[in-house]
């Protein structure tokens, strides 16, 4: 076959098993709560290191989502440095998250030089808590002007400092936000931060309503399972697409895709084995609770999961996740592709974000999480106005849902077969409907909510729950349990951005509830009963919003309609409801972001979806020109040769004419098509003074050019010479051998 195809062929099969060990001591592997963190330097640490003063304010800041206290930051910064230099460390910096989707970071040295020029290591306060970096070449969508690209980042001393290592060399990583020098959210952080402290202070104003008084906090946390693919190495460095765009933009379906459904939770290969297992390593280290792994659906895809954090730190760690999954696979000459749409025709993949509510108290309220029907008939009303205001939440604002996951990768996966659809409904289960809908339908009297707890049986929720086998894997936002599950999320996306979303629909809707309860209170009989009655008027108002049927079907799609239901398909659409009045409305009224920050975020994903649908259409234009064409081309003149000998001999060699003309006329459709489709790249480029008019022609004419040359280019792969192709097969790919 094809000399480098054959040539990684051999490099996939005679790959060894890197086999990867635990820290030991003494010749025997710890285990991992020995030295789970030991590349962090958090709470535990800082307390064993500071002053006591000192340690409580940090910890007080800590725990209460509040800034550092700058007067403690030289002492903090102090003990810090000497703990980086003890573990050979030379450089830090202040990592945060631009709007690319990454994580960025530049270096500083310790190195310093007194005032009689001797060297020395130094790290102050100042260095600790601000930076800045320049930040003219990141993505801001207008909100500053390059001339004026100044903007700073500031520690979350709430994610713990951490030691990078990479090809033997240690750096301090301080997680950070970016700011402008006027405070504008120039990161996907920021936003998240804000929606955590406005919903955080909402709901206690909510609780203390309801008389549970002395919370400090509530946070929300987050558990992220992240999908992805492993392929070899060999075989994605012979795919320009797969390097380009981290999905192929060609490839001819194998006769077998994953309709056997032996990959799913089946025995996990040696190689990718060992590979998780050091990626799981690497982020203990840096105190990432990795605790579950497991085969996918699809050939080569696999998944991992956390214990679930506060959220901030969650999306910390997915960035980490998605960071050492890459770096560590490919020193198993893997590749990790964490892309929503690597391979057409089988499984994408998700990133499942489980999310709920926790409380933070001096009491017996602490650690409560508020999406759990609790022992007591209070409790459970407080458990089903929290309900409530994520219905509320996730009613209004679907839409914004839906824009927050919209993304070019993401488009391939909504909608198709295995991915939720791009309706954002909710779905609760049998036994939580059958409460919502007898408490909406008025079947209990809210004159005694106490009673009516008892008998809707709400108490009981989570033993029937968990009987609840037939849960709908369809559902793009689940509740399971204890918790709701945001399962639309794409893959290789930040989660910022989405989370902060659901939580400032989420608090918008709990200030709604607020404000509807105190109006309550002051004619009910008890504060339960009022609280019952605003429940009621909730869960009427939502019933659109919530859906237990199975979310695949046609029928599904012409009953959201119905039911007014938004069914935003592309990404320019889902985009466009980042502009509406109402979500002005609810960034204005919640704080969280300004009129200029919103917009700017929606400049700035759309310019990201432009860019990557243009990525695409450039990477297969080369694909076809220099590789598709050039091997059929080569085929042909060896069935013309093949044809001329066999005719000088004189055999018949009409069916080798025949086969030759079958394969130029593929050939000639393929060049027709990749003429075309430079004409759309010349259109898509020339629209660039309007960015919404490129937008809404790539997402038609760009996608449909890119499928049609995908068409005649996989028709061309099933009709050549196996050794003229010259790009690694969707088999070769999915199944090594
Ligand atoms: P599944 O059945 O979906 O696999 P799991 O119980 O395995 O559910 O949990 C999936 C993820 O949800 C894990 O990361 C887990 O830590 C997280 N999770 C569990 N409880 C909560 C919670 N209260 N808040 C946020 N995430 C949670
Ligand atoms: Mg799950």
């Amino acid at each position: 076959s094809n000399r480098s195809r054959s040539a990684a062929m051999r490099e996939v099969t005679h790959r060894p098993v890197r086999i990867t060990t635990r820290p030991d001591s003494n010749g025997v592997q710890q285990p991992t709560s020995v030295w789970f963190g030991m590349n962090t330097f958090g709470l535990r640490d800082m307390r064993a290191k500071l002053p006591k003063d000192v340690y409580k304010k940090l910890a007080a800041s800590i725990r209460l989502g509040k800034k550092l206290d700058s007067d403690i930051a030289p002492v903090v910064a102090q003990v810090i440095k000497e703990w980086a230099l003890s573990r050979g460390v030379t450089h830090f910096t202040h990592w945060f998250q631009p709007q690319t989707g990454l994580t960025a970071e530049k270096h500083d040295a310790f190195l310093n030089f007194d005032e009689n020029k001797l060297p020395m290591e130094t790290f102050t306060g100042e260095q600790l808590i601000q930076s800045e970096p320049d930040a003219s070449s990141f993505p801001s969508g207008g909100l500053r002007a390059t001339w004026e690209a100044r903007g700073y980042t500031a520690w979350n001393p709430g994610s713990p400092v951490f030691i990078s290592e990479t090809g033997g060399v240690k750096y301090l990583c301080i997680p950070s936000v970016f700011i402008g020098y006027n405070g504008e959210a120039l990161d996907e952080m920021t936003p998240l931060l804000r929606s955590s402290d406005v919903l955080s202070a909402a709901t206690i104003k909510l609780l203390e309503l309801m008389g549970d008084t002395g919370v400090l906090r509530v946070n929300t946390t987050l558990g992220v399972e992240q999908e992805f693919f492993l392929i070899d190495r060999a075989h994605f460095a012979l795919r320009p697409d797969l390097v380009m765009a981290n999905r192929s933009l060609v490839g001819a379906p194998p006769p077998r895709g994953q309709q056997l459904e032996d990959h799913y939770f089946g025995g996990i290969p040696e190689r990718v084995q060992a590979c998780i297992s050091e990626v799981e390593h690497e982020l203990y280290k840096l105190g990432v609770p990795i605790v579950t792994r497991h085969n996918e659906v699809a050939p080569s895809q696999f998944e991992m999961a956390p214990i679930f954090e506060d959220s901030d730190i969650a999306v910390d760690h997915n960035h980490l996740t998605m960071a050492v999954l890459r770096k560590v696979a490919l020193r198993h000459g893997l590749q990790a592709i964490v892309h929503e749409k690597p391979f057409a025709g089988i499984n994408g993949s998700g990133k499942h974000c489980n999310w709920s509510l926790a409380i933070t108290s001096d009491n017996n309220l602490d650690g409560t999480n508020l999406l759990k029907p609790g022992k007591t008939p209070h409790q459970n009303l407080r458990f089903l106005i929290i309900l409530a205001a994520v219905l509320k939440g996730v009613h209004k604002h679907a839409g914004l849902l839906r824009a927050g996951i919209a993304t070019s990768g993401n488009e391939h996966r909504l909608g198709a077969n295995e991915a939720p659809p791009a309706i954002i409904s909710a779905f609760l289960g049998k036994g939580l409907t059958q409460v919502i809908e007898d408490i909406a339908g008025g079947k209990t009297s809210p004159a005694n909510a106490e009673q009516a707890m008892l008998k809707l049986g709400v108490a009981k929720l989570p033993e029937v729950e968990q009987d609840n086998t037939d849960r709908n894997r369809t559902s793009p936002f689940a509740f399971t349990g204890a918790k709701f599950e945001f399962r639309a999320v794409g893959g290789s996306q930040s989660i910022a951005f989405p989370v902060m979303l659901l939580q400032a629909g989420v608090a918008e809707a709990v200030i709604e509830l607020t404000e509807a309860l105190a109006k309550e209170i002051k004619t009910a009989k008890s504060t339960d009963d009022a609280v019952l009655k605003v429940v009621r008027k909730a869960f009427k108002e939502t019933t659109a919003v919530r859906f237990e049927g199975n979310n695949y079907s046609d029928e599904w799609v012409v009953e959201a309609k119905s039911r007014g239901l938004l069914n935003l398909r592309r990404t320019p659409e889902a985009m466009a409801e980042l502009k509406t009045d109402s979500a002005k409305a609810l960034f204005k009224g919640t704080g969280i972001l300004t009129d200029v920050e919103l917009e700017s975020r929606y400049h700035v994903r759309l310019e990201r979806y432009v860019k990557d649908i243009l990525i695409e259409l450039h990477t297969l234009q080369q694909m076809i020109d220099t590789q598709v064409l050039p091997a059929s081309y080569a085929y042909l003149a060896q069935l013309a040769g093949t044809a001329g000998q066999g005719a000088a001999a004189g055999i018949n060699m009409q069916p080798v004419v025949d086969a030759a003309n079958a394969t130029s006329k593929l050939v000639a459709a393929a060049q027709k098509k990749r003429a075309e489709l430079a004409k759309v790249i010349t259109k898509a480029e020339a629209l660039h003074d309007d960015l919404d008019a490129q937008a809404v022609y790539l997402t038609s004419t760009g996608c449909d050019a890119l499928a049609e040359v995908r068409e005649t280019s996989d028709a061309l792969e099933l009709a050549i010479g196996d050794e003229f192709w010259p790009l690694p097969r969707y088999r070769e790919m999915l199944f090594p051998v």
